[in-house]
């Protein structure tokens, strides 16, 4: 499938650039579908002026009228999920199963936001004999949100619906790999009404992401992407005094006792490692098989030789990523460690094209003294490392640099609280692979899977993208009754 030329989206428009292009691949079959403008400061320098142009009317609304875009909005995305399937499909890869699950996330997203005129009433207490004071999460103004490839149309949905459901008017900038999705996402919301210029779109890549850390007039900004990008964009956001809250990668681990239920443990995991061919930030990364946990590494490796490259398992986003999985392996292998399921050859099954950029699932076992990289993988890979206790798989959960998630796989309550304590993860699951935690519940990792303070989603989106007014007000003359009245 071959789509139009990608353009930016400005004050409701689709304009062109005249900077230069990147060609957009499909890691399906490796051709060129599109491509993308790698735009400069003037294209983004309009689009901060078309949103700051439509900022007033925007944020006088009322948030329920506000919201209203948002229900029309969700039924469109709702009637329109087969195409957004099948352009996630062609441009991210994944396959037609996880980009419906991506849609009807974000979905759920969009659905939270619509109840932000419900969740948003100030505060309101006197707090002296005639005087009341009364809080407002009034917005921003002009913020902008920085999101990776590996969701091309969820992450966006992280920030995007409660970015404008509070009145903020905002600039989007996906990833070049993957920006047909965004496009499509601008069109729709244009279709539910949205004013134009309250999002704008910019596509490109390093430098229009460091002008938007740079531009005077952008308030906030959000990330997601890889930790070494996060860090960047949160210091020089933070060095020209914006909010910023940057989401880095992660290495999650999930620690594992024997008496873990065989056949749940051994599906979530399988499930959890490959699903997205491992290009998810809540993946399980990690075992940490505590003592003696062979049969269920047995049958996870069962589980595992059942997914298929082609088959129900989508291709890794480059030829570049593919290469740096393999040569991971390689090198795990080389230090020592030993393959349980080698992906590196796999075949391509199905109506998988042998050109796409595929890799099988792998499960690389470090013996005790061989030392597993801390560096993140993203791809299909899932490692195990042994422990003989619980305190001894804790010290190992808690030395890695990463945050996001920890899981415990036991039928033991005890042994599951002390696992979600001791973890230094913000996310924690307990026999769940994927512990993402729904609306309303907020998302955002710790330690180097995260740079800021709050999260991004949920009441932590609340309070990221608005600023808190507190009034105090007194109405009638009075005798002084105490020193505030
Ligand atoms: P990336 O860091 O390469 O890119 C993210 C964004 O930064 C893109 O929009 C890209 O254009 C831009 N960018 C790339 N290089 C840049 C540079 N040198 N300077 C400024 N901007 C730059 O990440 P990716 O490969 O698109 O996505 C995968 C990464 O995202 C993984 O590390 C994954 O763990 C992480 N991720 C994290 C979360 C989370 O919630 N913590 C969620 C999804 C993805």
């Amino acid at each position: 499938m071959k789509y139009k030329e990608v353009k930016n989206y400005i004050g409701g428009k689709f304009v062109q650039s005249d900077n230069k292009r990147l060609d957009v691949f499909s890691p399906l079959n490796g051709k060129i579908i599109s491509t993308v403008p790698l735009s400069g400061y003037n294209d983004l320098d309009e689009a901060v002026k078309a949103a700051q142009e439509a900022f007033p009317k925007w944020a006088g609304l009322t948030s329920k009228k506000r919201s209203e875009v948002l229900y029309r909005y969700r039924t469109i995305l709702k009637n329109n999920i087969k195409e957004l399937v099948s352009v996630i499909h062609d441009e991210h890869g994944k396959t037609i199963d996880e980009a419906t699950a991506e849609v009807e996330k974000s979905i759920e997203l969009t659905e939270f936001a619509c109840s932000i005129p419900q969740i948003t009433a100030g505060e309101i207490m006197k707090v002296s004999d005639g005087v009341v004071c009364r809080t407002e999460y009034v917005p921003l103004g002009v913020v902008a949100s920085i999101v990776p490839f590996n969701f091309p149309h969820m992450v966006p949905h992280w920030s995007l619906p409660n970015i404008i459901a509070l009145g903020n008017c905002m600039i989007l900038k996906p990833s070049e790999q993957v920006p047909i999705t965004a496009a499509k996402i601008a069109e729709m919301l244009k279709e539910a009404g949205l004013p134009d210029g309250v999002l704008n779109l910019i596509n490109g890549d390093k430098d229009i992401v460091e002008a938007i850390c740079d531009h005077p007039d952008i308030k906030a900004v959000s990330f997601v992407g890889s930790t070494k990008i996060a860090q960047i964009v949160y210091k020089r956001a933070t060095s020209n005094l914006k909010r910023c809250l940057a989401l880095g990668g992660a290495k999650n681990h999930l620690v594992v006792f024997p008496d873990a239920d065989l056949e749940m443990t051994a599906n979530d995991i399988a499930a959890s490692f490959s699903g997205t061919s491992g290009q998810r930030c809540m993946a399980a990364s990690v075992m940490i098989a505590v003592r003696d946990v062979n049969h269920i590494i047995e049958k996870l490796c069962e589980e595992t030789r059942n997914k298929i490259p082609g088959l129900n398992l989508g291709p890794i986003i480059s030829k570049q990523s593919r290469e740096n999985i393999i040569n991971y392996i390689n090198k795990a292998e080389q230090s020592g460690a030993i393959i349980l399921v080698d992906g590196r050859n796999a075949k391509v099954e199905g109506k998988g094209d042998k050109n796409g950029y595929y890799i099988g699932p792998t499960i690389i076992d470090y013996p005790n003294n061989i030392p597993m990289p801390e560096e993140e993988v993203f791809g299909p890979v899932f490692e195990i490392i042994h422990a003989d206790n619980i305190e001894e798989a804790m010290f190992f959960e808690n030395s890695s640099p990463f945050g996001n998630a920890a899981s415990a796989f036991t039928q033991s309550g005890g042994l599951a609280n002390e696992v979600a304590s001791k973890a230094s993860a913000g996310m924690i699951g307990v026999n769940i692979g994927v512990p993402v935690p729904r609306e309303p519940f907020s998302f955002g990792g710790w330690n180097d899977s995260k740079f800021g303070v709050g999260d991004l989603t949920g009441k932590g989106g609340i309070e990221f993208w608005t600023q808190l007014k507190k009034v105090t007000t007194k109405w009638r003359k009075q005798e002084k009754t105490d020193w505030m009245s």
